[in-house]
């Protein structure tokens, strides 16, 4: 059977997304290559959040293809995902040497399409039409096909709804994924359920927007919203140890959602709560549906439920028409939010999204100015935040060894990574570690005392 390799870019979605395809072609028989050099088809699952995104996996692509078609030209080459579904035919008149481009509600059909571009029954395959359904395809998982028998995964990620209907003007995700569409309770429960019969304890629950999960569909019930039904659907499975989610939206965050912290146990006290901007002006422009004292007053309301709760953030800098006192204003949420870590993004125009239109696009050198600053502020106070757990007992889930170094890794509730002398026995396991000292976002810890074996 042929092997394949898949090259991710992007979030944990396009992760997921990569991965589903992975276990649905592992599923038909083929075997996943270490590497490009050795595979019979190679796709790259693309990201078009950022030009830089897009850039990257294009003159990827063009060297395979260069490689390639020279050494062994009946290698079948694939687009799949957010920029297949923006940009179609066009990847293929820019680098004909493509065989494959699959949109973001395509990714089922796979398996369907290699076999008849591999069987030379088509030459060229481009679908990137939607499909009515197609949220509740991503739920084959590598995991589950092991027949190695070794160690798998402790967490794994489930999609539990396509699409964003919210139309940031920056963000070019409504085109790319569509309008929101989300999978049904049952079948998101009966995935999470598998997962825990084999081995998983930590689940995180996926989607563009997370907090509109059911908004349409599921009626809200004794107060609780259909994302928040969910959680409590999953919270009863045996097993699961840690409920996680991502993305969620500020503006989601219902009184029903802060609650949940303090009623289920499972849901791990970490929120990532984007907020791109701290000016109200900004936050109009970039048409978030909140103001500055919403979103601080959320995080207020989330600390007073889970006081140790770790919140982190993704922000924009450079929006056309940031002024100065826009930024100071963002870099004043970022001192009062003390925020554990944020993502900082400098703004980056894309293509049919009103904000690429918009007057007042910042030069590139105000926005890596504004980058740098924002960054130095986010590092100082995450510093100090990763500091102040020294010498406190936190309970980890091991996952398995450091990528960098010879120490095992393990994650806190509030979603700090710990450094540990640890070994195979300790793969999987919840402890408790004492936390000895903080670096920059990671913290150092030693199981020994608490856990003696
Ligand atoms: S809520 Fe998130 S995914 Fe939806 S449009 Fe805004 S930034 Fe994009």
């Amino acid at each position: 059977m042929p092997s394949v390799y898949i090259k991710t870019y992007g979030c944990q979605m396009n992760e997921r997304d990569s991965e589903a395809v992975a276990a649905q072609l592992a599923a038909k028989g083929y075997t996943i290559a270490a590497s490009e050099a050795v595979a019979d088809v190679i796709l790259l699952n693309t990201c078009s959040v950022r030009d830089m995104a897009e850039q990257k996996a294009i003159g990827k692509m063009q060297n395979i293809a260069a490689d390639v078609r020279r050494n062994r030209p009946d290698v079948v080459l694939g687009f799949l995902g957010c920029m297949a579904q923006s940009r179609g035919r066009q990847l293929i008149d820019q680098l004909p040497d493509v065989d494959l481009v699959l949109g973001t509600q395509k990714f089922h059909r796979a398996a369907e399409y290699l076999d008849e571009l591999l069987a030379g029954r088509r030459e060229k395959i481009i679908d990137t039409e939607s499909e009515s359904g197609s949220e509740a395809t991503i739920k084959e998982h590598l995991l589950l096909g092991r027949r190695d028998g070794a160690a798998g995964p402790v967490s794994a990620f489930v999609s539990i709804m396509q699409g964003c209907n919210q139309h940031c003007t920056f963000c070019i995700v409504p085109f790319t994924r569509g309008e929101e569409r989300s999978r049904a309770i049952p079948d998101i429960v009966a995935e999470c359920r598998q997962l825990a019969e084999n081995g998983v304890k930590e689940i995180t629950l996926l989607g563009q927007i997370v907090t509109s999960y059911g908004r349409r569909e599921i009626p809200a019930r004794e107060g609780r919203s259909g994302f928040v039904q969910l959680l409590a659907a999953v919270h009863e499975i045996e097993g699961l140890e840690r409920i996680r989610f991502t993305s969620p939206h500020p503006k989601g965050y219902g009184d029903d959602l802060v609650a949940a912290y303090g009623e289920l146990p499972k849901l791990c006290e970490s929120a990532h709560l984007p907020a791109q901007s701290g000016s109200d002006r900004m936050l109009k422009a970039m048409h978030r549906g909140y103001t500055r004292e919403k979103y601080l007053g959320l995080i207020g309301k989330l600390r007073r439920v889970q006081p140790g709760i770790g919140i982190t953030t993704d922000i924009i800098v450079g929006f056309p028409g940031e002024t100065e006192e826009d930024f100071d204003l963002t870099l004043s949420l970022a001192r009062e939010a003390q925020f554990d870590n944020a993502y900082v993004f400098k703004y980056s125009p894309r293509q049919d999204t009103p904000a690429a239109a918009m007057p007042g696009q910042a030069p590139r050198g105000l926005k890596e100015e504004r980058h740098a600053r924002l960054l130095e502020e986010i590092n100082a106070i995450g510093k100090r935040r990763y500091q102040e757990r020294v010498g406190q007992t936190m309970q980890i889930l091991v996952e398995g060894p450091s990528k960098r170094g010879p120490r095992w890794t393990g994650r806190t509730r509030c979603n700090k990574i710990v450094l540990f002398d640890g070994s195979e026995r300790h793969r999987g396991r919840l402890m408790d570690v004492r936390i000895e000292r903080a670096g920059l976002f990671t913290l150092y810890g030693d199981p020994a005392i608490l856990n003696p074996d």
